[in-house]
């Protein structure tokens, strides 16, 4: 197996891929390398950025340099010892039309020049194609990975199975089943480009993802084109492994300056937030004025230790568990990104089923984009499958969380639980307590410190959404048990009516009793009577 995962957070995920030239760490970027003009030497990436890999383009080096590679060795003419992937001429087919070699061709001309990981001659969907020309790029590509097989005459290298299909999904999910079924070591997914360019974020998370869910899991995925730090984390958490990056030279020569939260115009600004070994010794008015070359330079130097950067903050997210959050952080810097985050929650099962749930760390909830989170997901789909309340609960009392956690130790809740204590054991047998939370809607009294009820912090007031959420859980749970009758404790100040008008709703449909007491509308003593006598009357009933 030539890939082996170490970590793993969300879909994301640190792994060792092993190549003939040695063995790499994903997530990983590959810079592009233009044999024709190259503006940092390959082996500088390596050695002084950390790029352990590169990617360039095999239809280029056959078409203006033909057998002098295969007479030197990739490596030998790229002057780089780490390792190298070749892209097979696909992105030219998308440019220019079509391409004056066949398959059969650069396939041998790839192996023969000796890259560590190659494509097969794909055919790209491209951005904006009708339906049925999209579905010929699908089959034609398909038939080309049935013949490839027939073709390759060496088992060293590792060879790349492109996913097509563009924006038609049903398509995109087609051609990853049909790919993954070909032993191939790596899937790549084809034409993003365009998507990115129009920052149609959202479309590309449909699209990774009707990839991803029909691709072997067991096998990394590469994102073509994807080479901008803001979108690495998104793509990472998406279970995309493996990228590469053009973009760090294209923005370079239009004077952009790369960021992981967006790009600016080295022209507009005023200071560096960088402190790369570049920005550190210098100002954008100094870069303003080198002679142009040297100014692309700067910029693809510092694009370059930017998307590095990014790359060991994810890793280390991941790691930490903490990548939901590194996610949501990038998703803040644009619009785009966060209606991108938005559009994973269509697909928050998959995630929550292929990631790890138990974490030693707690976690952030800020608002209701958090509501995808694996841990919510998790614990909703628990609860539903698994929780049934003690079968001697008949009265459930329904209580706000508390400020401190657990719950169950808050001193808000303490002289609740003295009420209750004073029935006699067998009566209070007969009472379930639950508390209603953000994020996580209804937690049972029993289950209040199992990671994660008692473990994150929850930024306050909670957003209208979030409310709605943990109402409609209340009704759920309701729903799903046999109490005789609720006492519902309202926090109108911290949670609006919404949850208590819900609970009382779904009561009347259940024909259960539902009575309800403010928090705030009378003194400690007075709420505590009132408790103790509604109880009394629930049970007595
Ligand atoms: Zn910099």
């Amino acid at each position: 197996m030539s890939f082996e995962v170490k970590e793993k957070n969300l879909l994301g995920r640190i792994g060792k891929l092993k190549t003939k030239s040695g063995t790499v760490e994903t997530p990983l970027l590959y810079p592009v390398i233009n044999p024709n003009v190259q503006l940092v030497p390959a082996q500088r990436l390596k050695d002084e950025f950390g790029f352990e890999a590169v990617i360039t383009n095999a239809y280029i080096l056959w078409k203006r340099y033909g057998s002098r590679v295969t007479e030197e060795g990739l490596h030998k003419f790229l002057n780089f010892d780490g390792v190298v992937m070749t892209d097979s001429g696909a992105y030219q087919i998308l440019v220019y039309g079509g391409v004056e070699v066949s398959q059969a061709q650069i396939v041998d001309y790839e192996e023969s020049i000796g890259t560590d990981i190659a494509t097969i001659l794909d055919i790209p969907t491209g951005w904006r194609i009708p339906k049925e020309k999209a579905q010929d790029s699908v089959s034609e590509t398909l038939k080309r990975a049935k013949t490839f097989f027939k073709l390759k005459t060496r088992e060293d290298l590792l060879w790349v199975g492109p996913v097509q299909g563009g924006r038609h999904l049903d398509l995109v999910a087609k051609s990853a089943k049909a790919m993954g079924r070909l032993p191939f070591q790596i899937h790549a997914l084809g034409s993003p480009t365009e998507v990115m360019e129009s920052y149609r974020y959202d479309v590309l998370v449909d699209m990774i993802m009707a990839a991803k869910m029909n691709l072997p899991l067991d096998r990394p995925m590469h994102l073509f084109g994807a080479g901008h730090p803001h979108m690495m984390a998104l793509a990472v958490a998406l279970g995309c492994d493996l990228f590469d990056s053009a973009a760090y030279a294209l923005y370079a020569r239009e004077g952009r300056y790369m960021t992981e939260n967006g790009t600016w115009r080295v022209g507009e600004m005023d200071y560096f937030p960088c402190q790369c070994p570049r920005c550190a010794s210098s100002t954008p008015k100094t870069v303003r004025d080198m002679p142009k070359r040297e100014k692309e330079v700067f910029l693809a130097e510092h694009n370059l230790h930017v998307c590095v950067a990014e790359l060991k903050r994810i890793k280390q997210a991941i790691r930490d568990g903490r990548l939901w959050e590194h996610v949501e952080m990038r998703a803040h810097a644009h619009p785009a990104l966060l209606t991108a985050l938005k559009r994973a929650k269509n697909y928050e099962s998959f995630i929550e089923t292929h990631s790890p749930t138990v974490k030693q760390s707690g976690f952030f909830f800020f608002d209701s984009v958090g509501l995808g989170r694996p841990e919510v997901v998790h614990y909703r789909e628990r609860l539903t499958e698994r929780f049934t309340p003690p079968d001697t609960a008949e009265v459930l009392v329904l209580i706000p969380q508390g400020k401190e956690k657990p719950f169950h130790r808050s001193e808000d809740f303490k002289d609740i639980r003295r009420v209750i204590n004073r029935l006699d054991e067998k009566t209070a047998d007969r009472v379930h307590v639950c508390f209603y939370a953000a994020p996580f809607g209804i937690i049972p009294l029993e289950l209040d410190e199992v990671y994660p009820l008692s473990q994150h912090e929850t930024s306050m007031p909670l957003d209208y959404e979030v409310i709605d959420y943990v109402a409609r859980q209340v009704s759920e749970c309701l729903f799903r048990s046999n109490y005789k009758s609720v006492v519902f404790v309202h926090d109108p100040e911290n949670w609006g009516n919404n949850v208590k008008n819900r609970c009382r709703t779904t009561c009347k449909k259940k024909k259960i009793a539902f009575s309800c007491l403010t928090l705030g509308e009378s003194s400690t003593k007075e709420f505590l009577a009132s408790l103790n006598a509604m109880l009394k009357q629930n049970l007595s009933e």
